[in-house]
């Protein structure tokens, strides 16, 4: 399999460049040359345990590392760090809800950055080298990379987070980490500060070849790539179990990667009848799929903060496919879209039958929890809980519907409490953290005091 970028200027590469490349060198995000169609596997595949499906859905994408050691990647990946397995699937009412924060850092992110940070490794000591990762986190990337190459060799990896402006257990979650090759810094300012100053570093090319920076946030195609496999895990099972055709996902989305992964596994044959997206009050993708137009409005802090997103890294990529897989349109819409903050997409009637949209408010996400914990016992987080109210409203009744639960209830203790009354969201990861020792490093909001930290503290 080779890759290509959305933007139609980078040569067709292997994944191995892939994964390291990270972005696309001419600023596009790179995707499969083509998309392998696998409906008649799929009577083998539901056979399969989690690691043996990931290493079949693999094989697809990856023709450049021996298949021995892919096996060995997978189960490094997911056999023992998650608990007890990577994937559990729960039936609570008359929903499926796919439990994927059962890794180290208790949110679905470390599904694909537990594999991410297996393959660096692997690449490096294989081709030799060394990779500075920088990130800008909100909230849940930043531990789950952390996590994802804590302790690795020839890797460090530098995350900033806005000071101040993290929960408590997230920035915990980060800095309790004190392993040689982990930098937490804390900018003096927002998360968009954060999000441009790792922008504007990576778009230094000399400083980005000379430091070998790579990225973990979710253009990074081995994300994606991880994610797949969890669909066609959880929607074989429950097409066996209904005896039904088809099955609706329903995904609480941000930086649109998880959804476009279960798009990718429709695309593959998965039988989907409807994927539904559901945001928060940052509705972005939700106005695009009703409307047509995507046009950027101003950032709300939610009670679902991974959420809190205007512009969707991934999108691009599902709009490349939207618009014929043609380069020269996608650079269109970059323009236009840069210039006006808006893009209208043609559309005779729905922009995208296989999608159905809408969004969660505050209020609609605490009641969702409230109703479910009454009625089932069953303790949603704030993420999972958008999705579970949307999916309810959209899904159609006669078909199965499978949640994607996005991270454990005990990340957000106080949304929980406000929406039940009670103090019950518990994990013991979390309450572990509360007297362990932090380290982080407090930078002023510049690209400089960023770019001489990391200079100083790297080790070539
Ligand atoms: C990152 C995240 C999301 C959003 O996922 P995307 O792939 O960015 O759409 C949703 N919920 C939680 C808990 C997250 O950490």
């Amino acid at each position: 399999m080779k890759y290509i970028s959305t933007r139609g200027n980078i040569k067709p590469i292997n994944f191995i460049e892939t994964v390291m490349m990270g972005l696309a060198d001419d600023g596009g995000l790179i995707i499969p040359e083509i998309i392998p169609e696998i409906s008649s596997n799929l009577g083998q595949y539901k056979k399969l345990s989690y690691n043996e499906l990931a290493y079949q859905i693999f094989k697809l994408f990856i023709s450049d590392i021996p298949d021995n050691d892919l096996k060995k990647l997978i189960d490094a990946s997911y056999s023992t760090n998650f608990d007890p397995e990577a994937a559990p699937l729960k039936k609570v009412g008359d929903t499926y809800i796919l439990e994927l924060f059962t890794g180290p850092t208790l949110s679905f992110k470390d599904v694909a950055l537990q594999l991410i940070g297996n393959l660096f490794e692997y690449i490096l000591e294989k081709n030799g080298g060394f990779l500075n990762i920088l990130g800008a986190t909100s909230g849940d990337t930043g531990s789950a990379g952390i996590y994802g190459v804590k302790d690795r060799k020839n890797i460090n990896i530098f995350v900033m987070h806005p000071y101040k402006k993290i929960s408590d257990i997230q920035e915990k979650q980060m800095t309790t980490v004190l392993s040689k090759n982990v930098f937490n810094i804390a900018v003096k300012g927002s998360f968009d500060d954060c999000q441009s100053i790792m922008k504007r570093i990576a778009g230094d090319i000399k400083f980005k070849k000379e430091y070998r920076l790579g990225a973990i946030n979710s253009v990074n195609w081995a994300r994606i790539l991880a994610q797949i496999v969890y669909y066609f895990y959880a929607g074989l099972k429950i097409l066996e179990i209904t005896k039904k055709e088809k099955l609706q996902i329903c995904v609480p989305t941000g930086n649109f990667g998880n959804v476009l992964a279960s798009w990718y596994a429709y695309k593959m044959g998965l039988p989907v009848h409807k994927i539904i997206l559901a945001t928060n009050e940052n509705d972005i993708l939700s106005r695009f799929f009703n409307t047509g137009i995507y046009s950027i409005g101003k950032v709300a802090e939610t009670i679902s903060p991974a959420m809190d997103i205007q512009i969707a890294s991934n999108f691009e990529r599902y709009l490349y496919y939207k618009l014929e897989e043609d380069p020269c349109k996608i650079n269109d819409f970059i323009n236009v879209f840069l210039k006006t903050g808006s893009f209208k997409i043609d559309k005779d009637g729905v922009v995208d039958p296989l999608f159905l949209s809408d969004n969660a408010d505050k209020k609609n996400t605490l009641n969702t929890i409230k109703e479910y914990y009454e009625k089932y016992d069953y303790i949603l987080d704030p993420h999972t809980s958008v999705g579970i109210y949307v999916g309810n409203k959209l899904k159609n009744n006669d078909l199965p519907i499978l949640n994607i639960a996005t991270a454990h209830p005990a990340k957000f203790p106080d949304s929980i409490k406000s929406a039940i009354g009670k103090d019950i969201a518990k994990h013991p990861k979390i309450e572990k953290l509360k007297s362990q020792k932090t380290r982080c490093e407090i930078l002023e909001n510049d690209q400089n005091s960023v770019k001489e930290f990391m200079i100083k503290s790297i080790i070539k």
